[in-house]
């Protein structure tokens, strides 16, 4: 599983999560915001921006191997999560945990040992998630879902934590290689993220664009020793000492 604050947070990871799925395991991403706010276009609506991004996502999983209904978007309003109930928002995501009982969480890095910056929603998912995979293995915490709902308390074994900038805590590296092509088909579906569309939102791209939206994807891609790679920091264990 993967808590991110943005539909397109993913993409961070889409190497990983293609060769996860390709392997047989199932991906699934829980997507905090609806991405509502984030276009210089002044003709889009947050309605229509919302639509949007959730088409977007869809058809980047879709690249990734990853089935729609394997994409949980829970809702909340773009560059606020920070001012949400924070008790609201971690019940929510520990009902997924609960019923996902992921064996992997995938994160934004709340950080080794100290708060890690992340702009806004980044900031604010990175420890919802941590909170909220420390809250899930508690039964008496948000018991309801275990009375009621008929949940059991879950206890995720293993982290890997991404980060967009500064990947000196990372201590795991993966080679995407054979997964670079679906990583770059994935990553052109964010027409209103980057690319032509985010000042001037249209749905159909011309062949060029669509390349340029592909060149943009390669020319990000970190490469080590000649490999194209993703980093994380790994951890292994309890949730409440998850900056160890
Ligand atoms: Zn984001």
């Amino acid at each position: 599983m993967l808590i991110g604050a943005h539909a397109d947070d993913d993409a961070l990871s889409h190497g990983t999560l293609a060769m996860l799925q390709a392997h047989g395991n199932q991906a699934y991403v829980v997507t905090l915001t609806t991405g509502n706010v984030g276009t210089q276009d002044p003709n889009l609506s947050r309605t229509q921006l919302a639509q949007i991004r959730r088409q977007e996502e869809l058809a980047a999983l879709a690249e990734l191997g990853i089935p729609s209904d394997h994409y949980i978007n829970l809702g909340y309003d773009d560059g606020l999560l920070e001012f949400e109930d924070r008790k609201a928002v971690v019940e929510n995501l520990v009902r997924w945990i609960r019923k996902m009982r992921p064996d992997v969480l995938f994160a934004w890095d709340p950080g080794r040992n100290y708060q890690r910056w992340h702009k806004s929603d980044h900031r604010a998912a990175a420890y919802l998630a941590a909170d909220a995979a420390r809250a899930a293995m508690w039964r008496l915490l948000f018991e309801g879902q275990i009375t009621q709902e008929g949940l059991k308390e879950y206890m995720i074994p293993e982290y890997l934590f991404y980060n967009d900038y500064d990947h000196e805590d990372e201590n795991t590296i993966v080679d995407i290689s054979e997964f670079v092509e679906k990583k770059v088909n994935a990553g052109a579906k964010y027409v209103s993220q980057f690319g032509p569309g985010w000042k001037n939102y249209k749905v159909n791209l011309s062949e060029a664009e669509l390349k340029a939206m592909k060149d943009l994807t390669r020319n990000h891609m970190r490469i080590k020793d000649g490999k194209p790679i993703e980093g994380f920091r790994y951890y292994r264990g309890l949730p409440d000492a998850l900056g160890k």
